[in-house]
């Protein structure tokens, strides 16, 4: 076995290991089932609030309102069909459309912003119950332009968030804006924040220490945003379940499936190495995976010697 397939396997385990746990051992929010440890219920469990250190706390939120799957056949590229059927037996993998909020040196930024309320969103709602305003949202980064993470920035073609500064990649802006009518509608809606909007560099400095890294592949300006020990990883998954028993498993939506395949690699293995909590808007359950809390139980120093020097 090569070392990489054996770093991926370590990975694999320990994923899969810290997401039972990451169901079972945060505070949920879901109206009435919180006593509840089983996965059942923390994967109906539509908001998790969790503090990262003293100074930073994790809000994921659900934009989806009932149960999301994603189908096998999503997965099977050119010629996996078999390998993903052996790792996927249930026929599909448990996904969902999430959003996350970081609160830290008294402000909120959010991260992405669903669907949108009229593509059926329910983020809004959902902060509603967690007394978090539209108006109280500080900073929006956006990972890139699908309609899924940009949908929410408006409501009736006006700004969702009425005070919030905007920060998407340039990359990003700059491919769709080229792509003829089909960034039309993502466009408009980062225009909608007006002289709010910031088309940033991977270079520039952004609130609150917000690193963004090129992770391209998903979509040519996909970007991750790292804050403190969080690694947001935007589209990197689509499948969770799956794609963490072989990072080379790419879903449809990947446009560019060999740099998809690279970013998914480079950041996976960046989160395992740096003990980070990832959170990913088509992860299951909490929509985050503590790869620190894992660390003991799986002796990922072990291995550290396997993974590429960066
Ligand atoms: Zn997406």
């Amino acid at each position: 076995m090569s070392k990489t397939t054996t770093t991926i396997r370590l990975i694999a385990a320990a994923a899969v290991a810290a997401i039972m746990a990451a169901c079972g051992n945060h505070q949920k929010g879901d109206g009435g089932n919180s006593g509840d440890s089983s996965r059942q219920t923390a994967v109906m469990s539509p908001f998790v609030r969790i503090n990262i250190d003293s100074t930073m706390a994790l809000v994921s939120i659900r934009d989806n309102a009932t149960e999301k799957k994603m189908p096998n056949r999503l997965f099977y590229g050119k010629g996996d069909s078999a390998e993903v059927e052996k790792l996927s037996p249930e026929g599909s993998v448990p996904s969902s459309v999430s959003c996350f909020i970081i609160e830290t040196q008294g402000k909120r930024a959010l991260f992405d912003t669903g669907v949108g309320k009229a593509n059926g969103g329910v983020l809004m709602d959902r902060l509603k119950s967690l007394g978090i305003k539209p108006e109280s949202i500080d900073y929006i980064f956006i990972t890139h332009f699908h309609n899924d993470h940009t949908g929410g920035l408006t409501d009736n073609g006006k700004a969702a968030f009425s005070r919030a500064q905007l920060y998407v990649p340039e990359a990003e802006y700059a491919y769709w804006a080229g792509a003829g009518g089909k960034g039309s509608t993502a466009i408009k809606a980062v225009g909608a924040y007006g002289n709010r909007l910031h088309r940033f560099g991977y270079g520039d400095k952004l609130p609150l220490g917000v690193k963004p890294m090129a992770a391209p592949g998903h979509t040519p300006g996909h970007t991750v945003y790292i804050a403190g020990r969080v690694m947001i990883m935007g589209d990197l998954f689509h499948g969770l379940p799956l794609q963490i028993q072989d990072l080379n498993l790419c879903a449809d939506y990947d446009m560019d499936r060999t740099k998809a395949i690279e970013s998914r690699n480079k950041y996976t293995l960046m989160a395992v190495h740096n003990g980070m909590m990832a959170a990913g808007m088509h992860f299951f359950g909490t929509g985050m995976v503590d790869f620190k809390m894992n660390e003991r139980d799986m002796e990922l120093k072990s291995f550290e010697h396997n993974l590429p020097k960066r």
